[in-house]
């Protein structure tokens, strides 16, 4: 089935009781059981699992290609559940570029509990086979954060799973409809449902999706019912409805990013601009290989430093000055400003997640602000 089918059939449920086309919220935390105490669907208390949350998980396992779903209440919940799964001494590594929560979370918090890690440029195999200590895990994001940079999930799974290390790619940037790391020979897919899945900017969520119904999945699934980082009904309805569009929402958002790049990149004032579709970007071919479309992401780097960088930022009309990503609206923000303390990002970086508005208008309003 093509991912456009797939996104329409994975979130449609059947509802016994009405009938219902679009599936009811089930609020309820508890559920009864019969007089011989079996539980007629199974569930008995929403930590554990709730129909709703059910429904997603199954769909997120389709979308990604994997057996088992899972929902969480943040994509830093399903992060942090997956180092969970690890124990004192054990070493992760990641990239030097990611998601800055990601490192923060292993600086501020699994450090104190025992995990160790360092960051590498993924684009370097054979420093990434270096770093190797006790390495038990490897995480990939490929676009990745602030800078775009590629990653050839190939090479770096296969090379990292012989040398014995369990391999988790961020695909909150690509999204299946772009990119299937389980394809590509990854073990987990972890995403920020807040992003793209939800699509609106109007929910906190996050997932994992694992190949194989193995250990790893039993332990996050136990991580998850004990520690109770679950993803609320609601969230989970809103991201089944999410899931609808996101095919036709993500292939827009990078029609219009590639059209916004390509101006940009021709733009006199901007030193540098990251979008792995330009051609001129390092990560190019590899994009190309991996990657249907470029994503709807991209940074752009200005001359004259955080002061220009600042002020266009201030004189965007269209677009909104807010950090986050992945809604139909699109995005301006200063990854430094936002990241603060653990920020390596460049001072005159600004990253733009583009919405669904007429590329031709972004552009624009682009325009006028760099005059
Ligand atoms: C937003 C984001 C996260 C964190 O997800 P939350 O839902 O904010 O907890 C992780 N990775 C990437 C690439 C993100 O963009």
């Amino acid at each position: 089935m093509n991912i456009e089918t797939l996104a329409i059939r994975a979130t449609h449920i059947t509802d016994a009781n009405a009938s219902a086309v679009a599936p009811p919220i089930y609020l309820s935390t508890t559920f009864e059981r019969e007089p011989d105490i079996s539980l007629p669907h199974g569930h008995v208390y929403s930590r554990t699992s709730n129909p709703n949350r059910d429904a997603l998980e199954h769909a997120y396992a389709l979308l990604e290609g994997g057996k088992v779903g899972m929902a969480f209440a943040s994509g830093q919940a399903a992060t942090a559940t997956i180092f969970q799964c690890l124990s004192p001494g054990d070493h992760v590594i990641i990239p030097d570029d990611a998601y800055y929560g990601t490192p923060a979370l292993l600086e501020e918090v699994m450090q104190r509990w025992g995990l160790r890690y360092t960051r590498v440029d993924m684009t370097d195999i054979e420093a990434l086979e270096r770093a190797f200590d006790n390495t038990k895990l490897v995480w990939l994001e490929t676009p990745s954060n602030p800078m775009l940079k590629i990653t050839d999930i190939q090479a770096i799974a296969s090379t990292a799973q012989a040398l014995g290390a369990l391999v988790v790619c961020d695909n909150t940037w690509a999204t299946p409809v772009l990119q299937r790391p389980l394809d590509l020979g990854c073990d987990v897919v972890m995403h920020s449902a807040t992003k793209y899945f939800g699509g609106h900017s109007d929910l906190l969520s996050g997932a994992l999706i694992f190949k194989e119904n193995n250990h790893w999945a039993e332990k996050a699934r136990r991580v998850q019912a004990l520690g109770g980082a679950v993803a609320a009904p609601f969230d989970c309805w809103l991201i089944l409805r999410g899931l609808k569009t996101l095919a036709l929402r993500v292939r827009q958002q990078s029609e219009n990013a590639a059209k916004v790049a390509e101006f940009l990149s021709q733009h006199a004032r901007i030193a540098a601009v990251h979008y792995p579709f330009l051609k001129n970007h390092e990560g190019y071919e590899i994009a190309q290989q991996q990657m249907k479309m470029g994503g709807g992401m991209l940074s752009i780097q200005l001359k004259g430093g955080e002061k220009e960088a600042l002020k266009l930022k201030s004189k965007v009309k269209l677009f909104i000055r807010a950090t986050s990503l992945g809604g139909v609206e699109s995005l301006i923000e200063h990854r430094a400003t936002a990241e603060g303390v653990h920020s390596v990002s460049p001072k005159n970086l600004l990253r733009l997640s583009i919405g669904l508005e007429h590329p031709d208008d972004l552009i624009e309003d682009l325009a006028q602000a760099l005059q």
